[in-house]
């Protein structure tokens, strides 16, 4: 039953119908995240309260029809045409959007929101049935939807923002998206990520920990949509919706599962798979805007001799102390891995070859400077590190991994427990990785 509701929710933040729960007076209980993008253009004052209001312009007839509608529950209307705005002949089409509304019981109605601008036949397969809306809408209120400027701050408060962030319009007002998430869980150049995001792919949906005001942490859902825009609307009018949500309760229910497939079963961190995930869609963004990206490659030195010499559970317990180093080491937003055997990789987004190799050397001294209790043992080792920074002559994954593994070489040549680095702007040839003196780090 939780997991069919799950879905549920899931259905209708991805379904491509708007879709607003609200009060017979209009006040809005609750609207999908392309709800808020096709009534956004019509909020007067940046917040969507009533749903009557922001319609009052384009289609009053629509508070009459609710006012007059005597039944308990039923349709109100269906597909009642209401025109945004006047079309260009042969530029543009006028927009168009279509809306039914429900009564659902006393207290609450229900309208389905379309834009049949573009989209003319999709309402119809999402005709749903008043069952199905009480079920997805009963006991939803765990959101908060807010309006963004160009730039990703916030432009107003409002009720959802207080109840679950516990912000006030004072610290909310103005401020930068980050406020909303733990240190080092996002950066600014992640925002801005997000928004091209939802530019090119008409939304942005990630899950994360966010913080409240009294800086108590949720692991949250959060969808930016941009707002919808007339062409001829200067760049700076245009805005984003903001959906966060707290799931922490799904997140506690799905995380063993979700573990099973995407960690590695002895560190608990993430997997080859995941990693190759992760990395292909870091190296997406950056090919949409370039910016310093780069990955280090982490190999346990003669790690078959710290089996030969404390057994095979020792050498377990080292890999674990390891890949905890590892992320001790790194911010939320890096992506931690163990490739295989004593093989690890950390990829790191908005840092550059300097920041990197500072990284690297953090963690080598970290290890270096340990011993792992094992039993009665103390075992001490050490890492090789090879550092590659991401470059315009590198298109895939594989080829940046293909280059921190060629410095991971170099500094095991150069005889271990030290650090080689490569940038794929002045890749080092094959043969200087084994050079006796390599020159780079
Ligand atoms: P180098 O400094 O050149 O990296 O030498 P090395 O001994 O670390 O490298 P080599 O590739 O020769 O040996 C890796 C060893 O790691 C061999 C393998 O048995 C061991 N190994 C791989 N996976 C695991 C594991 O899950 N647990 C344990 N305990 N050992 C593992
Ligand atoms: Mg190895
Ligand atoms: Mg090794």
């Amino acid at each position: 039953m939780e997991e069919e509701y799950e879905a549920l929710l899931q259905f209708l933040y991805l379904v491509p119908v708007g879709v607003v729960q609200f009060a017979p007076d209009g006040t809005i209980g609750m609207l999908n995240p392309l709800c808020a993008q096709l009534l956004m253009p019509l909020s007067s004052h940046g917040g969507l309260d009533n749903l009557f209001d922001a319609l009052e312009q384009v289609a009053p007839e629509l508070r009459n029809m609710a006012n007059n509608f005597m039944a308990t529950h039923g349709t109100i209307c269906e597909g009642q045409r209401v025109q945004l705005s006047a079309g260009i002949p042969g530029k543009m089409d006028a927009r168009m959007l279509s809306v039914s509304l429900f009564r659902l019981d006393g207290k609450r109605l229900m309208a389905v929101i379309t834009d049949i601008t573009q989209v003319v036949k999709r309402e119809r397969q999402l005709k749903q049935s008043e069952a199905w809306f009480n079920a997805v809408l009963t006991g939803v209120t765990d959101y908060a939807l807010m309006s963004l400027d160009k730039s990703g701050r916030v432009e107003a408060w409002n009720q959802s923002i207080a109840r679950v962030t516990g912000h006030t319009e004072r610290t909310v007002t103005g401020c930068e998206l980050t406020l909303f998430f733990s240190p080092g869980s996002i950066t600014s150049d992640r925002v801005a990520d997000r928004l091209r995001e939802a530019d090119a792919n008409g939304w942005s949906l990630d899950n994360g920990w966010c913080v409240r005001a009294d800086g108590s942490r949720f692991w949250a859902n959060t969808m930016i949509a941009p707002l919808a825009r007339d062409d001829d609307m200067p760049e700076e009018e245009k805005g984003y919706a903001l959906i966060v949500r707290d799931i922490t309760d799904k997140r506690e229910a799905g995380d063993s599962v979700m573990r099973a497939s995407a960690c590695d079963f002895l560190t608990g961190i993430a997997n080859r798979r995941t990693f190759f995930e992760a990395a292909e869609l870091e190296l997406e963004r950056w090919r949409r805007f370039p910016r310093p990206l780069s990955l280090i490659a982490i190999d346990a030195d003669f790690f078959k001799n710290i089996n030969d010499t404390w057994g095979h559970a020792a050498g377990d317990d080292v890999l674990r102390n390891l890949a905890l180093t590892l992320a001790a080491n790194v911010r939320e937003i890096d992506v931690v891995a163990r490739m295989g055997g004593e093989e690890f990789a950390a990829l790191l987004p908005s840092t550059d070859l300097d920041g990197a190799l500072r990284l690297a050397e953090r963690f080598r001294v970290a290890v270096e400077g340990q011993r792992v209790r094992s039993g009665n043992d103390e075992i001490g080792y050490t890492v090789s590190i090879g550092v590659a920074s991401m470059g315009p002559g590198i298109t895939g994954v594989d080829q940046l991994m293909k280059l921190a593994d060629r410095s991971l070489y170099a500094a095991k040549k150069a005889g271990r427990n030290c650090i080689r680095h490569q940038h794929a702007d002045h890749p080092l040839p094959a043969l200087q990785a084994a050079a006796p003196e390599p020159a780079s780090d």
